[in-house]
């Protein structure tokens, strides 16, 4: 038996299943899937495939996820918080002091005068843009969730308390699937070095357009189980769309 893609149709390779995690992700379209469970016909290492396969149905309920389903109203919550926030908050703290230090140095007239005063002034002006921008993803990994609702007829994806982007409303009715999809997130440091990581969106079929309903989730299993999660209470059979997808 072959493997493949439910999205695209493009056959697994190899490096496309991840046995011990349950999931493979396709290297033709990018998209995220659960794996029929068990499997014994594409095993490198057989023993260790098997012994941690996991079995298809229900997917736990991940780590800072809490779900509530009433049969009329489904509530998906992911909080924002990781430990390693508290990093994150240490170094905001060191540069906002060392920022308010040198600006305090200028308002008590301690600064150079003339030109010398106005770079003494202006030149940090991007390190207070950074400043006030780590601060407040910092404030709102501490505080915000991000909720999905389905209920009368609309799935909402909304992030708050403070005020986040990528809020969307949604027609239930016109939802034709729900996919999970890879993505490459670089980022990069203050040396300029780039870096890259994993990360996992789940996207809706609209009208045969893709909708992004969450982004960046770190791991796959938080992709899949959104995904299922919705899927089971709106009905909707996990079924390959027609047509190529292509990670955008
Ligand atoms: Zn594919």
């Amino acid at each position: 038996m072959q493997l493949k893609c439910g999205q695209c149709g493009a056959p697994f390779r190899a490096a496309d299943l991840h046995l011990d995690r349950g999931i493979a992700v396709c290297s033709a379209c990018g998209s995220v899937q659960r794996l029929p469970g068990p499997i014994t016909s594409v095993t490198p290492n057989a023993s260790e495939a098997t012994a941690k396969q996991k079995p298809q149905g229900d997917v736990p309920v991940p780590e800072r996820f809490t779900v509530e389903d009433n049969g009329q109203e489904l509530i998906v919550r992911q909080r924002w918080f990781q430990w390693g926030l508290f990093f994150l908050l240490f170094f905001a703290i060191a540069w906002d002091s060392f920022l308010v230090g040198w600006y305090s140095m200028f308002a008590g007239g301690g600064g150079p005068p003339g030109v010398f005063g106005i770079v003494f002034f202006v030149f940090p002006i991007a390190h207070v843009a950074v400043g006030v921008g780590l601060t407040y993803f910092v404030l709102a990994g501490f505080l915000n969730s991000t909720v999905v609702r389905v209920a009368d007829g609309m799935l909402s994806v909304r992030h708050g308390p403070l005020p986040w982007r990528g809020n969307l409303d949604l027609a239930t009715d016109g939802i034709e699937q729900i996919y999970c999809q890879n993505k490459l997130h670089s980022s990069r440091d203050d040396n300029g070095h780039t870096s890259t990581s994993m990360r996992y969106e789940v996207h809706a079929v609209v009208a045969g357009q893709q909708r992004k309903l969450l982004g960046g989730l770190q791991a796959a299993d938080h992709a899949l189980f959104v995904e299922q999660t919705l899927e089971k209470f709106l009905n909707i059979e996990d079924r390959a769309v027609p047509g190529e997808m292509t990670p955008d």
